[in-house]
């Protein structure tokens, strides 16, 4: 099974499954990544902040030197860390991911958030607070961002939990538009209104913690996913397939590109596979009925920070 593909704003084409990499250990995503090509995967989701590019670089250059994918078939992501929004830092880590990706290119380079910390400061400042934060503004990144296009190191660029109001912001700015926002997006957050309103930018969602990262939910106290819901097992029996296909291809069907995570080979190929149903408007129903706007992700720790994005509705 291979992924079907998006077209971006830019006409470069994203596979619509990838596979998320947050808390994949370096001892156990170069596995991960062999095993996603083999199921079919081009697409994967990294970030600098991860700690894990190395090896997943390591992996990649394995996989391209032995044929049996060529780099122009893979699509690529990393991110900018919050500590590193200043205009001139951009390409210097981004070259600093591809070093560590041993790629000469990437195919979507995203600001992570729209908050910057100090340079020099903590990477995930939580007792130090507002003194750890910085006030560059993310319209200086995106300069930053433009800039690693124009040098070719990355074929597209992109924003990451943006809310509507700093998408309009950025879009009246910029001088080449973001291609996708990636978000949190799972049954508990649907996402339907920021999704409409990047459509009509022509801004694609990416949906992160899709599965809503179930591994850790209960444990860390994150809202119960939308994979353990009796009724999606039972929605997911009547086509022969699990809780967590049904998720994906319902958020799909809303119009998004999907990043779950997994080391574990059978779950890498389980969620790829999940274009060869579809959901009746019944199904559909009861799974928007499942939306609270509630999120894993509300790093509301930072929620005093000037650029914090989920003081809006959407
Ligand atoms: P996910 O919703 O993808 O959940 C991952 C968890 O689900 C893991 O514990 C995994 O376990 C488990 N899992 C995977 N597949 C299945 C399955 N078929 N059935 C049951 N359990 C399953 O959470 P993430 O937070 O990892 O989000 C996905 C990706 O999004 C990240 O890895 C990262 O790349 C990106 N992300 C981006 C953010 C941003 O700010 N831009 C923020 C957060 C995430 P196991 O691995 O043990 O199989």
């Amino acid at each position: 099974m291979s992924s079907k593909v998006i077209t971006l704003n830019n006409g470069h084409k994203m596979p619509v499954v990838g596979l998320g990499t947050y808390k994949s250990s370096p001892g156990v995503v170069r596995q991960a990544i062999i095993d996603a090509i083999e199921a079919g995967y081009r697409h994967f989701d990294c970030a600098w902040f991860y700690g894990n590019e190395t090896e997943i670089g390591d992996a990649l250059r394995e996989i391209i030197s032995s044929g049996k994918v060529k780099r122009e078939d893979l699509f690529i992501t990393s991110k900018l860390w919050n500590n590193f929004h200043r205009k001139e830092k951009v390409v210097l880590m981004l070259k600093e991911t591809l070093s560590y990706l041993k790629l000469d290119y990437i195919d979507l380079f995203l600001v992570h958030w729209p908050f910057a910390f100090k340079e020099n400061g903590p990477l995930w400042p939580i007792t130090e607070g507002a003194d750890a934060y910085s006030d560059t503004d993310y319209l200086e990144t995106w300069e930053g961002m433009e800039e690693c296009v124009k040098k070719g190191y990355a074929k597209s660029i992109g924003i990451s939990n943006f809310n509507s109001e700093q998408i309009d912001r950025l879009l009246k700015y910029c001088k080449i538009k973001p291609a996708v926002n990636q978000v949190e997006a799972n049954p508990n957050l649907n996402q339907k209104k920021l999704t409409k309103f990047c459509k009509e930018r022509e801004i694609v969602i990416t949906a992160y913690c899709p599965l809503g990262r179930v591994g850790e939910a209960a444990e860390r106290g994150f809202p119960t996913p939308t994979v353990l819901d009796p009724k999606v097992a039972e929605i997911g029996e009547k086509y022969n397939k699990t809780p967590a296909q049904v998720v994906l291809n319902y958020l799909i069907s809303l119009g998004m590109v999907v990043i779950p995570k997994s080391v574990t080979k059978s779950r890498i190929i389980e969620n790829i596979n999940v274009f060869d149903f579809q959901l009746n408007p019944e199904e559909l129903a009861y799974l928007d009925s499942c939306n609270k706007d509630s999120r894993v992700c509300s790093l509301d720790m930072f929620q005093d920070h000037k650029y914090y994005p989920f003081n809006l509705e959407f």
